[in-house]
């Protein structure tokens, strides 16, 4: 069943950051404290409804581009098979003399590739070069027992090379006469799309666990919802939820779950509904039927598992310097080393040290909004100048400049006058381009129509 395809694997959707819940009274506040109390909070007395059988159904093929957009020509593995072995030692190029053997490393503890080598009297000067490969340092160095590494050569002299990386992607070396040429390929997945729904009856966790969804899946879909929808304080006892996702699979296995198609989430009656779309451009995201993005341009807070230490308050005495000094932005006290996030998607306009801010980003996004993040331990990788997507790090929680402890002083400024960022109110994110908005409209008209189909079986099944 199903089509057979490459599917260019995106680990699932990126989450986004939940909105700050803070209860003014300066205690933690931890974000996405939902999840936990999801997984824990006791069930008081309620019985929990299972409307979804364990097992997924699975739906008829959907046409929907995030099954096919990534859909990519299947490559076969490039290293030779025993057959091709004996097929390459009878290749007229080749000496007669020397024969392809294929060889099997097996990782064994303490084992690197240099080791692996030695014992299989491969060469090493070919290793060397190898390793120089780009794409290929990273998964040649970092080896785990029980990973195996295939290689093709002949009298020790490397000729091909493979190593799965994970359940996706495989690394293959092959040499040509310009020297060793490394890729990563992407090995053929069954993509099936599955329908979940559940009523809540307890916990969001509980009433996802019942309809056999799993935790990343219903994570995901909390993440599609969290803008509108706040998961510890909204969420009520006869909600529903459907869920349309994709799994991965191989040979008859299932692999993992991969991304959301589609979802809905009724809450308290009011109808929430998110589709996937990949616009030409390559720009994905999760929109209303009204083509609108689910999503904030900005995110509440850029810091996760953080408490507030100190409010936006333009009267406040200084900890570290004792005077009356305006405190123009959000404290975040979270352990050094935390995570940074860019707020909004931007640009950075400045990265380096900035006096009692310590090491300070600042980032000028559209609207002439800048966002500031100072104290920080160290920088992540963006540059002076490079261009950040929202959520991506930009740097890690630190206390240097003058900081009583590790936190992230964190600063959203409207053409150029400081806001309260618990407060002010956030502009929505990017719509579907005008252009696409038909091509959008056709692509989730099925979509809506899929979930529509599903609940309703759903909801017949279970009052029969
Ligand atoms: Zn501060």
């Amino acid at each position: 069943m199903g089509r057979c395809f490459v599917k260019n694997y995106s680990g699932g959707i990126r989450h986004d950051y939940k909105e700050q819940t803070g209860d003014g009274t300066g205690m933690p506040v931890p974000r996405w404290p939902w999840f936990l109390a999801g997984l824990f909070l006791p069930v008081v007395g309620i019985l929990l409804v299972i409307l979804s059988s364990a097992e997924d159904t699975v739906l008829p093929p959907l046409a929907n581009p995030i099954t096919t957009a990534g859909a990519t020509a299947s490559r076969p593995l490039s290293l030779p098979q025993p057959g091709a072995a004996a097929a390459l030692a009878a290749d007229a190029t080749a000496a007669a003399s020397t024969e392809l053997t294929s060889t099997r490393l097996t990782v064994q503890s303490g084992d690197s590739l240099d080791r692996l080598f030695r014992r299989h009297e491969l060469s090493l000067s070919d290793l060397a070069e190898m390793v120089q490969l780009a794409p290929a340092r990273d998964y040649l160095v970092r080896l785990q027992p029980g990973d195996e590494i295939e290689v093709a050569h002949r009298e020790g002299s490397i000729m091909a090379l493979s190593r799965e990386i994970d359940r996706i992607r495989m690394l293959n070396i092959n040499k040509a006469a310009s020297g060793f040429a490394a890729e990563i390929s992407e090995r053929p997945v069954e993509v099936r799309a599955v329908g979940a729904h559940g009523i809540i009856q307890s916990s969001l966790f509980e009433s996802a666990q019942a309809a056999g969804i799993s935790d990343n899946v219903i994570m995901d879909m909390a993440g599609i919802f969290q803008w509108d929808i706040d998961f510890i304080q909204d969420v009520r006892n006869g909600d529903e939820f459907t869920v349309i996702y994709n799994e991965l699979w191989r040979d008859g296995a299932k692999l993992q779950d991969s991304t959301i198609v589609a979802a809905e989430f009724i809450n308290q009656g009011r109808l929430y509904r998110a589709a996937s779309y990949e616009d030409p451009n390559g720009e994905r995201g999760y929109f209303t039927p009204e083509g609108r993005s689910v999503r904030k341009a900005f995110l509440r807070a850029p810091v996760d598992f953080a408490r507030i230490s100190s409010n936006f308050n333009p009267n406040r005495r200084h900890p570290v310097l004792n005077t009356i000094r305006a405190h123009r932005g959000v404290d975040y006290a979270a352990r050094s080393g935390t995570p940074i996030r860019a707020a909004g998607d931007g640009k950075i306009s400045f990265r380096g040290v900035n006096g009692g801010y310590g090491n300070t980003v600042i980032l000028q996004h559209g609207g002439n909004i800048t966002t500031l993040y100072a104290h920080m331990s160290r920088f992540a990788d963006p540059r002076l100048g490079a261009r950040v997507r929202q959520g991506q790090v930009i740097g890690y929680v630190g206390q240097s400049g003058l900081a009583t402890g590790p936190h992230l002083h964190y600063e959203y400024r409207i053409n150029g006058v400081h806001r309260n960022p618990r407060t002010v109110p956030l502009p929505p994110a990017d719509p579907v381009p005008e252009a696409y908005r038909s091509d959008f409209e056709t692509i989730s008209a099925g979509l809506w129509h899929q979930l529509d189909v599903y609940r309703s079986a759903q909801l017949a099944a279970a009052s029969n």
